[in-house]
Order: C-alpha cells, then structure tokens, then sequence
C-alpha cells in the first residue's frame, strides 16, 4: 500500500444518515476482534444513532483517529487485539467525540461500513484494519517495526513580482518575506522536516496557487511570511493570523457546493449527498481551525519567551484567502511592523531577524510534538 501523506494519510468515511441526522449519539460500546488472517482486527462501534464520521491513520506512533458525531460515550472499554494497544477517548463537548486508537504496528483501514440496527437497536459502526505488506515484510525480517515520517511544511513568502507588499524607507515587504522565508527553511531542515517554498524568487504567485503547492507537497502545515505596515509609526511587534470563524464557516459552505468537491477529500465516496458531504467537510475544518490555532498559540508563547515583541492581542483572525485550505493547519505570521523604523531595521538585517525566526522554528518544534500526541 502506498501512502499518499507522509504524515497523515486522511482517509474520510462518511454515511448516508436515512433523514434520521442527530447529534444525539452515543457510544455504547467498542469490540475488537482479531480476523483468523491475524493481520486484520475488525473494530466495532455499538451506537444508539447513525451519524457522520471521519477515520484517518497517523503514521507517526501508529493511531487510528475516529472523529465521530457524538455526545456521550462510555468511558473504557476493554479491548483484547493483536493490533491495538489501547484506546483513548476525548470528548470536545461540542457533539464531535474523538477516538484514538494507539496501534502495535503500520496499518491500513481496509474497510468502514454501518450495519443495520441489531437485535438491542443499536447501529454498528464496523472498522476493518489491516497490517500494511511492506510492514508485514519488514516484520518478518525483524521484529523492531520502525515507522518513519518527515514532517512537511510549506512556507510561503507573502508578495513578489510586480506585488511589493508594503514598501517604507528603502525596504520592500517581498525582499523581506524572501529572505526570511529561506533563512527559515535552513533552520527547519537542520531538524529534520522537509520544507517547500511558495516562490524562490522574486516572481508573482497567485494566492490560490500558493495553496495549491502546499496541497501538492501534502503539507501538515502551511505557514504564510509577511510584515505589516500601519499608518501609526509607534505600532510594532509580530502578530499571527489563522482563519476567523465566519471565512471558515463560509469556506465550508462554499466547498460543499463546488462541483470538484470530491478531490477535497481522498477516499470519499463520489456519490455521496451534498448535507453529508457539508458534515464531513465541517469535521476535517474543525481538526485544522483547532490545529491552526493551536500553531498560534504556541508561536506567541515563544515569541513571549524570547522576549521579542509582539502586537497587544498577537493572536488575530481574518479571512485571507491564503489560509483557506480545508485541510491544512495554516497561519498567516506578520514578522513585525515595515512602518515603525525600528522593526524595519530589525526585519531587514539578517542577525536581528534570526530572532523572531528562532521563535517560530521553535514554535513549530513545539507544535509537531503536540500533534503527535493526538
Ligand atoms: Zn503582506
């Protein structure tokens, strides 16, 4: 089996809801069950309704993740697999339950389907996980199954081109975001992630482009470089930007109507009802609003930390466009201010921008780790 993601392989489930739709549900019971092949182990939700779900693996400390339309459930189960270690539970308390399955070795979702109510009215919601072939293989040579991962980030320049950016004494935002930009993928490749740059030149690139490399790269994260100029010369400091709730909101709205629909996500099925698709595609903004917030708070921690400045409110939303990716973690970080005299001789010497550079190559350090954890 080939993984598309080098982290995350997100595979979305869905289900036709037979009109009966309700965030009611609960999670009666989980059942594990080793297949006689004893590679598979087939999973079993009891469940009081039929509702959307999403599934995905994470390669890293193999995890099975079930992002369910739930608002109560059973706090442990006991489950006896030769694939699973354990199960945690996390309720957000926002009718979306979280299950993470901490798994023995690499796998793959072979099958996820619903059965019909049984005999005590319960819909069962059925997983059939599967150790991958070239795992089998390196199983057999030796027992010590290492997974291995490279975290992937795409850090993209604000402007370029005939696009400036801001433009103050005798600096321009572009030149600026450029070398930044550079100076940062040096730092994170020194740790081990695999970077991608939007643009490595001075040249135009469309902001739906930009998203789009980092969509192509399978990027865990998307990190927009810029610095702000204001009117007021006093202002100074960085800032970071994920998406407001209202440009989310209207981005899923819009995702669902597009006709393309459907190269959003891999694996969904093509026939799936535009409501259930609304859901799903709610489920997997949720996982990046809440990761992309997460990013921004770790960065302004740093940022405190390292004593850099930064804005009074240095978490901030907005609906930029670039930001708009639907599954990948994005922030939007003004490094500081072109306008204040300070933060521009500060931004365009290379020494004094490593700074702030530290606090957001920290940051993403921090946050990896963070994510792992899920
Ligand atoms: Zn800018």
């Amino acid at each position: 089996m080939k993984y598309i993601c080098k982290y995350l392989l997100s595979l979305l489930a869905f289900i036709i809801l037979n009109n009966s739709y309700s965030k009611q549900n609960i999670i009666q019971n989980i059942r594990t069950s080793d297949k006689p092949d004893k590679l598979t182990t087939r999973i079993v939700l009891d469940l009081t309704h039929k509702t959307a779900y999403s599934v995905f693996i994470l390669d890293n400390k193999p995890r099975l993740v079930i992002d369910l339309e739930a608002t109560e459930s059973r706090k442990s189960f006991d489950l006896k697999s030769k694939l699973i270690e354990k199960i945690r539970i996390n309720n957000n308390g926002k009718g979306v339950i979280r299950l993470v399955f901490d798994l023995k070795g690499k796998v793959f979702i072979d099958k996820n389907f619903y059965l019909k109510k049984d005999e005590n009215n319960l819909f069962r919601l059925v997983l059939d996980i599967k150790l991958s072939n070239k795992l089998i293989k390196q199983s057999s040579k030796n027992n010590n199954i290492k997974i291995k991962k490279t975290f992937t980030i795409t850090l993209d320049p604000g402007h370029g081109g005939l696009d400036p950016g801001a433009v103050r004494y005798s600096y321009r935002e572009k030149d600026i975001t450029l070398l930044a930009a550079k100076e940062l993928k040096g730092l994170l490749e020194k740790k081990g992630y695999k970077v991608f740059l939007t643009r490595n030149k001075d040249e135009f690139v469309s902001l739906r482009k930009r998203r789009n490399i980092a969509k192509k790269n399978s990027s865990d994260l998307f990190i927009s470089i810029h610095v702000d100029s204001v009117k007021k010369k006093s202002t100074r400091g960085t800032s970071i930007y994920t998406l407001s709730d209202k440009a989310s909101d209207k981005v899923t709205a819009m995702l669902a109507e597009r006709e393309n629909k459907v190269d959003l996500i891999a694996g969904i099925d093509k026939e799936v009802d535009n409501e259930v698709f609304s859901i799903l595609l709610d489920l997997q903004r949720r996982d990046t609003k809440n990761a992309s917030a997460s990013f921004a708070e770790i960065y302004v921690n740093k940022v405190r930390k390292n004593g850099y400045r930064s804005l009074r409110r240095p978490h901030r939303q907005a609906g930029f466009a670039v930001l708009k990716s639907p599954d990948i973690p994005s922030v939007l970080v003004e490094l500081g201010f072109l306008s204040n005299p300070k933060d521009a001789k500060y931004l365009s010497n290379k020494k004094s921008r490593a700074r702030v550079l530290k606090a957001l190559s920290e940051a993403i350090v921090d946050y990896v780790k963070t994510r792992s954890k899920i």
